[in-house]
């Protein structure tokens, strides 16, 4: 199963950090398009941190538990970051598939990275389409 189209509010990420985690992999400058949707699905991610973060306020449709990370695909050849989880209760596994060719993410990533920085796909960021709700 792919996540992607998942219903949720998820005003309160984000907002219960505690200063000492705004370090790396954390965007200061996120904004209200934060787990938008882009026109393909995928979830709009603007930094590291956030990808974690929402798979840790994601439980298991069919069982309700957590979930755990099992893997993380780097798929920036197509601006995409791809994390794989398996239910603790089920053991269901869950794709989620980030979009990290925004804009904000890679105003971001170039930020990081200074001189070192280099587009790692081809075409035009991807848009925040919809809201995930
Ligand atoms: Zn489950």
């Amino acid at each position: 199963m792919v996540f992607g189209r998942k219903k949720r509010r998820d005003g309160a990420l984000g907002s219960e950090r505690a200063p000492e985690d705004m370090s790396v992999g954390y965007n200061p400058n996120r904004d209200d398009t934060l787990f938008w949707l882009t026109e393909e699905g995928y979830l709009i991610a603007q930094d590291v941190a956030c990808q974690t973060e929402y798979v840790e306020a994601t439980s298991c449709p069919s069982c309700g538990a957590s979930l755990t990370v099992v893997a993380h695909l780097n798929r920036a050849g197509q601006g995409l970051s791809e994390i794989v989880t398996l239910c603790c209760g089920c053991r269901e596994r869950y794709s989620f598939i980030f979009d990290i060719s925004n804009t904000a993410y890679q105003t971001w990533w170039a930020g990081l990275l200074g001189p070192h920085y280099v587009q790692q796909f081809d075409g035009p960021p991807r848009e925040p389409y919809c809201p995930a709700e």
